[in-house]
């Protein structure tokens, strides 16, 4: 699965440098996870960094976008190659509250 951010992002920062895939960059109100290019991290490091470094724990995972670890590995050697990732039904928005 890709991650989401809630609501609950203070907008501190910290995140959008540690990701390794530029996923996570400032949206409207607060920073958002381009699920297309979100990883889980898998090809980079064995645990999500963002998730490491977020101080109010304010990243799960997005049940919209369900995806394997082969499916993540895939997504991560398309954003190696440079390509654009193959797209995603209902990839864009974050789960319902
Ligand atoms: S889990 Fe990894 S790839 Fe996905 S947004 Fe966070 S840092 Fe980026
Ligand atoms: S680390 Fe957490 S609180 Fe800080 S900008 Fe990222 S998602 Fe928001």
């Amino acid at each position: 699965m890709a991650l989401w951010i809630t609501d609950e992002c203070i907008n501190c920062d910290v995140c959008e440098p540690e990701c390794p895939n530029q996923a996570i960059s400032m949206g409207a109100e607060i920073y958002e996870i381009d699920p297309d290019r979100c990883t889980e991290c898998v090809g980079h490091f064995d645990e999500p960094q963002c998730v490491q470094v977020c101080p109010v724990s304010c990243i799960p995972v997005n049940p919209q976008r369900v995806e394997t670890k082969a499916q993540l590995l895939d997504k991560y050697r398309v954003l190696q190659a440079g390509a654009a990732p193959p797209s995603a039904p209902s990839a864009s928005s974050p789960p319902p509250r």
